[in-house]
Protein backbone atom coordinates (compact mmCIF):
# COMPACT_ATOMS: atom_id res chain seq x y z
CA UNK A 1 0.00 0.00 0.00
CA UNK A 2 1.23 3.85 -0.84
CA UNK A 3 2.22 5.96 2.45
CA UNK A 4 -0.48 8.29 1.46
CA UNK A 5 -3.41 5.04 1.09
CA UNK A 6 -1.60 4.25 4.51
CA UNK A 7 -2.37 7.50 5.85
CA UNK A 8 -5.65 8.10 4.97
CA UNK A 9 -6.97 4.44 6.35
CA UNK A 10 -4.99 5.39 9.39
CA UNK A 11 -6.76 8.78 9.60
CA UNK A 12 -10.38 7.17 8.96
CA UNK A 13 -9.68 4.28 11.78
CA UNK A 14 -8.96 7.37 14.47
CA UNK A 15 -11.81 9.27 13.24
CA UNK A 16 -14.17 5.80 13.61
CA UNK A 17 -12.68 4.63 16.98
CA UNK A 18 -14.20 5.38 20.32
CA UNK A 19 -10.68 4.81 22.52
CA UNK A 20 -7.84 5.69 21.19
CA UNK A 21 -4.65 4.93 22.84
CA UNK A 22 -0.53 5.58 22.43
CA UNK A 23 2.03 3.24 23.08
CA UNK A 24 5.38 5.63 22.97
CA UNK A 25 9.20 4.76 23.08
CA UNK A 26 12.63 5.99 22.74
CA UNK A 27 12.07 6.65 18.63
CA UNK A 28 9.50 9.13 19.37
CA UNK A 29 11.92 11.25 21.54
CA UNK A 30 15.17 11.01 19.29
CA UNK A 31 14.49 14.10 17.39
CA UNK A 32 14.35 15.81 20.32
CA UNK A 33 17.89 14.67 20.41
CA UNK A 34 17.37 12.21 22.91
CA UNK A 35 19.36 9.03 21.93
CA UNK A 36 17.85 5.66 22.60
CA UNK A 37 19.55 3.05 25.05
CA UNK A 38 20.52 0.35 22.07
CA UNK A 39 21.55 0.48 18.25
CA UNK A 40 24.87 2.41 16.98
CA UNK A 41 24.11 5.60 18.67
CA UNK A 42 22.67 4.06 21.45
CA UNK A 43 23.20 5.11 25.25
CA UNK A 44 24.58 1.86 26.44
CA UNK A 45 27.49 2.11 23.90
CA UNK A 46 28.96 4.79 26.23
CA UNK A 47 27.91 3.77 29.53
CA UNK A 48 27.77 0.68 31.59
CA UNK A 49 23.99 -0.15 32.17
CA UNK A 50 24.97 -1.54 35.96
CA UNK A 51 24.75 2.48 36.73
CA UNK A 52 21.07 1.75 36.27
CA UNK A 53 20.57 -1.75 38.33
CA UNK A 54 18.94 -1.38 41.77
CA UNK A 55 21.15 -3.52 43.45
CA UNK A 56 24.19 -1.89 42.09
CA UNK A 57 22.21 1.69 42.81
CA UNK A 58 21.71 0.78 46.10
CA UNK A 59 25.13 -0.12 47.01
CA UNK A 60 27.12 2.60 45.10
CA UNK A 61 24.26 5.48 44.71
CA UNK A 62 27.23 8.03 45.30
CA UNK A 63 29.04 6.60 42.18
CA UNK A 64 25.70 5.76 40.18
CA UNK A 65 24.58 9.48 40.51
CA UNK A 66 27.97 10.74 38.04
CA UNK A 67 26.93 8.99 35.29
CA UNK A 68 22.44 9.54 36.18
CA UNK A 69 23.64 13.37 36.62
CA UNK A 70 25.50 13.10 32.92
CA UNK A 71 23.13 11.21 30.85
CA UNK A 72 19.52 12.55 32.63
CA UNK A 73 20.27 15.85 34.06
CA UNK A 74 23.06 17.29 31.70
CA UNK A 75 22.74 15.71 27.88
CA UNK A 76 18.73 15.58 28.01
CA UNK A 77 18.27 18.74 30.43
CA UNK A 78 17.22 20.96 27.60
CA UNK A 79 15.67 18.32 25.44
CA UNK A 80 11.86 20.08 24.11
CA UNK A 81 9.37 18.34 22.82
CA UNK A 82 9.15 17.48 18.92
CA UNK A 83 6.63 17.75 16.25
CA UNK A 84 5.57 14.36 17.43
CA UNK A 85 4.78 15.22 20.82
CA UNK A 86 2.91 18.10 19.66
CA UNK A 87 1.15 15.85 17.16
CA UNK A 88 -0.43 13.35 20.18
CA UNK A 89 -1.06 16.92 22.28
CA UNK A 90 -3.38 18.58 19.44
CA UNK A 91 -4.91 14.70 19.06
CA UNK A 92 -5.98 14.49 22.73
CA UNK A 93 -7.07 17.65 22.80
CA UNK A 94 -9.57 17.50 19.42
CA UNK A 95 -10.54 14.44 21.31
CA UNK A 96 -9.21 11.98 19.39
CA UNK A 97 -6.96 10.47 21.36
CA UNK A 98 -8.22 8.75 25.02
CA UNK A 99 -4.46 7.87 26.67
CA UNK A 100 -1.11 8.12 26.28
CA UNK A 101 1.15 5.24 27.58
CA UNK A 102 4.79 5.74 27.52
CA UNK A 103 8.22 3.61 28.24
CA UNK A 104 9.74 6.63 28.09
CA UNK A 105 10.91 8.89 31.01
CA UNK A 106 11.97 12.27 29.71
CA UNK A 107 8.46 14.29 30.84
CA UNK A 108 8.50 15.15 26.81
CA UNK A 109 4.48 14.66 26.32
CA UNK A 110 3.17 16.49 28.95
CA UNK A 111 5.53 19.56 28.55
CA UNK A 112 3.90 19.28 25.49
CA UNK A 113 0.54 19.37 26.41
CA UNK A 114 -0.26 16.12 27.03
CA UNK A 115 -2.50 15.13 29.48
CA UNK A 116 -3.87 11.66 30.13
CA UNK A 117 -0.28 9.99 30.11
CA UNK A 118 0.69 6.56 31.80
CA UNK A 119 4.78 6.67 32.58
CA UNK A 120 5.04 3.15 32.58
CA UNK A 121 8.40 3.03 33.37
CA UNK A 122 8.29 6.49 35.90
CA UNK A 123 9.88 9.73 35.02
CA UNK A 124 13.02 11.58 35.55
CA UNK A 125 11.74 14.64 36.56
CA UNK A 126 11.17 13.17 40.38
CA UNK A 127 13.51 11.86 42.76
CA UNK A 128 12.15 9.64 44.88
CA UNK A 129 13.42 8.44 48.93
CA UNK A 130 13.91 4.33 49.11
CA UNK A 131 12.83 4.73 52.77
CA UNK A 132 10.15 6.87 53.14
CA UNK A 133 8.73 7.40 49.35
CA UNK A 134 8.37 11.04 49.63
CA UNK A 135 8.72 12.34 45.98
CA UNK A 136 10.80 15.72 45.20
CA UNK A 137 10.25 17.52 41.65
CA UNK A 138 13.95 16.86 40.31
CA UNK A 139 14.29 20.77 39.63
CA UNK A 140 14.46 21.60 43.83
CA UNK A 141 17.78 19.97 43.87
CA UNK A 142 21.01 21.73 42.22
CA UNK A 143 22.81 18.66 40.87
CA UNK A 144 26.37 20.42 40.74
CA UNK A 145 26.47 18.90 43.92
CA UNK A 146 25.72 14.97 44.14
CA UNK A 147 24.17 12.78 45.72
CA UNK A 148 21.02 14.42 45.77
CA UNK A 149 19.61 13.35 49.67
CA UNK A 150 16.24 12.91 51.44
CA UNK A 151 15.75 15.95 53.99
CA UNK A 152 14.01 13.72 55.98
CA UNK A 153 15.90 10.55 56.18
CA UNK A 154 19.61 11.48 54.55
CA UNK A 155 19.09 8.98 52.08
CA UNK A 156 20.52 8.99 48.54
CA UNK A 157 17.28 10.24 46.26
CA UNK A 158 17.04 8.02 43.38
CA UNK A 159 15.51 9.35 40.29
CA UNK A 160 11.69 7.97 40.10
CA UNK A 161 11.83 6.35 37.04
CA UNK A 162 11.97 2.11 37.10
CA UNK A 163 15.66 0.67 37.46
CA UNK A 164 16.98 -2.80 35.98
CA UNK A 165 15.42 -5.19 38.48
CA UNK A 166 12.87 -2.85 39.77
CA UNK A 167 9.15 -3.42 39.28
CA UNK A 168 6.59 -1.67 37.53
CA UNK A 169 4.52 0.57 39.77
CA UNK A 170 0.66 -1.03 40.60
CA UNK A 171 -0.86 2.26 39.10
CA UNK A 172 0.81 2.79 36.22
CA UNK A 173 0.47 -0.88 35.56
CA UNK A 174 -3.24 -1.47 35.87
CA UNK A 175 -3.77 2.04 34.23
CA UNK A 176 -1.87 1.12 30.91
CA UNK A 177 -3.79 -2.90 30.55
CA UNK A 178 -7.08 -0.86 31.38
CA UNK A 179 -6.68 1.38 28.48
CA UNK A 180 -5.08 -1.71 26.14
CA UNK A 181 -8.16 -3.55 27.35
CA UNK A 182 -10.53 -0.55 25.85
CA UNK A 183 -8.36 0.63 22.76
CA UNK A 184 -10.43 0.11 19.34
CA UNK A 185 -6.91 1.25 18.03
CA UNK A 186 -3.14 1.76 19.27
CA UNK A 187 -0.65 3.44 18.10
CA UNK A 188 2.40 1.96 18.44
CA UNK A 189 5.31 4.63 17.76
CA UNK A 190 9.27 4.35 17.88
CA UNK A 191 9.01 1.42 20.57
CA UNK A 192 11.58 -1.64 19.46
CA UNK A 193 9.16 -4.14 21.17
CA UNK A 194 12.28 -6.00 23.31
CA UNK A 195 11.38 -4.61 26.61
CA UNK A 196 9.38 -6.43 28.74
CA UNK A 197 6.97 -5.88 30.28
CA UNK A 198 6.07 -3.14 28.42
CA UNK A 199 5.97 -5.16 25.08
CA UNK A 200 2.76 -6.54 26.89
CA UNK A 201 0.51 -3.20 26.20
CA UNK A 202 0.22 -3.18 22.59
CA UNK A 203 0.07 -6.92 22.49
CA UNK A 204 -3.26 -6.84 25.26
CA UNK A 205 -4.47 -3.94 22.90
CA UNK A 206 -3.90 -6.34 19.26
CA UNK A 207 -5.59 -9.39 21.05
CA UNK A 208 -8.70 -7.28 22.51
CA UNK A 209 -8.93 -6.44 18.95
CA UNK A 210 -7.83 -3.01 18.39
CA UNK A 211 -6.66 -2.25 14.85
CA UNK A 212 -3.01 -1.35 15.12
CA UNK A 213 -1.06 0.92 13.26
CA UNK A 214 2.90 1.23 14.06
CA UNK A 215 4.75 4.39 13.28
CA UNK A 216 8.88 3.45 13.38
CA UNK A 217 11.26 4.36 11.23
CA UNK A 218 12.13 0.49 11.04
CA UNK A 219 10.65 -2.64 11.51
CA UNK A 220 10.20 -3.51 14.95
CA UNK A 221 9.02 -6.44 17.24
CA UNK A 222 5.76 -5.25 16.92
CA UNK A 223 5.69 -5.02 13.06
CA UNK A 224 3.86 -8.53 13.05
CA UNK A 225 1.18 -7.66 15.13
CA UNK A 226 1.02 -4.36 13.18
CA UNK A 227 -2.18 -4.07 10.79
CA UNK A 228 -0.27 -0.51 9.03
CA UNK A 229 3.31 -0.31 9.45
CA UNK A 230 4.28 3.36 8.68
CA UNK A 231 7.74 3.87 8.18
CA UNK A 232 9.29 7.04 8.71
CA UNK A 233 10.54 9.87 11.63
CA UNK A 234 7.84 10.19 14.49
CA UNK A 235 7.97 14.11 13.77
CA UNK A 236 7.41 13.60 9.92
CA UNK A 237 4.43 11.04 10.31
CA UNK A 238 2.50 11.88 12.90
CA UNK A 239 1.80 15.74 11.25
CA UNK A 240 0.66 14.10 8.17
CA UNK A 241 -1.56 12.10 10.19
CA UNK A 242 -3.01 14.79 11.98
CA UNK A 243 -3.51 16.11 8.25
CA UNK A 244 -5.01 13.62 6.82
CA UNK A 245 -7.43 13.44 10.21
CA UNK A 246 -8.28 17.14 8.82
P1 LIG B 1 14.25 1.10 21.69
O1 LIG B 1 15.49 1.93 21.94
O2 LIG B 1 14.32 -0.34 21.94
O3 LIG B 1 13.78 1.29 20.19
C1 LIG B 1 13.59 2.56 19.62
C2 LIG B 1 12.77 2.38 18.37
O4 LIG B 1 12.51 3.67 17.81
C3 LIG B 1 13.46 1.55 17.29
O5 LIG B 1 12.57 0.56 16.83
C4 LIG B 1 13.80 2.56 16.19
O6 LIG B 1 13.71 1.98 14.91
C5 LIG B 1 12.72 3.60 16.41
N1 LIG B 1 13.05 4.97 16.00
C6 LIG B 1 14.25 5.60 16.06
N2 LIG B 1 14.12 6.87 15.66
C7 LIG B 1 12.81 7.06 15.35
C8 LIG B 1 12.06 8.18 14.88
N3 LIG B 1 12.61 9.36 14.66
N4 LIG B 1 10.73 7.98 14.67
C9 LIG B 1 10.14 6.78 14.88
N5 LIG B 1 10.81 5.70 15.31
C10 LIG B 1 12.13 5.84 15.55
O7 LIG B 1 13.09 1.85 22.47
P2 LIG B 1 11.99 1.31 23.47
O8 LIG B 1 11.21 0.22 22.83
O9 LIG B 1 11.29 2.52 23.97
O10 LIG B 1 12.84 0.67 24.66
C11 LIG B 1 13.83 1.42 25.29
C12 LIG B 1 13.67 1.50 26.79
O11 LIG B 1 14.61 2.47 27.27
C13 LIG B 1 12.33 1.97 27.21
O12 LIG B 1 11.94 1.17 28.24
C14 LIG B 1 12.53 3.40 27.70
O13 LIG B 1 12.03 3.53 29.02
C15 LIG B 1 14.01 3.59 27.85
N6 LIG B 1 14.52 4.82 27.20
C16 LIG B 1 13.85 5.99 27.34
C17 LIG B 1 14.31 7.12 26.72
C18 LIG B 1 13.55 8.41 26.88
O14 LIG B 1 12.92 8.60 27.93
N7 LIG B 1 13.55 9.28 25.88
C19 LIG B 1 15.48 7.08 25.94
C20 LIG B 1 16.15 5.86 25.83
C21 LIG B 1 15.65 4.72 26.45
Amino acid sequence: MEQNDKLKLAARKIRESRFTLAFTGAGISVESGIPPFRGADGLWNRYDPKVLEISYFYDHGAECWNYIREIFYTHFADARPNRAHDALAQLEHAGLLQAVVTQNIDNLHQLAGSRNVVEFHGCSARLVCPECHTCYPAGDFDLSAIPPLCTHEGQILKPDFVFFGEGIPDKAWNQAFEYADNAEVCLIIGSGGEVYPASLVPQKAAERGAFVIEINTEESGFTNLSDLHIRGKAGEILPLLLKAIG
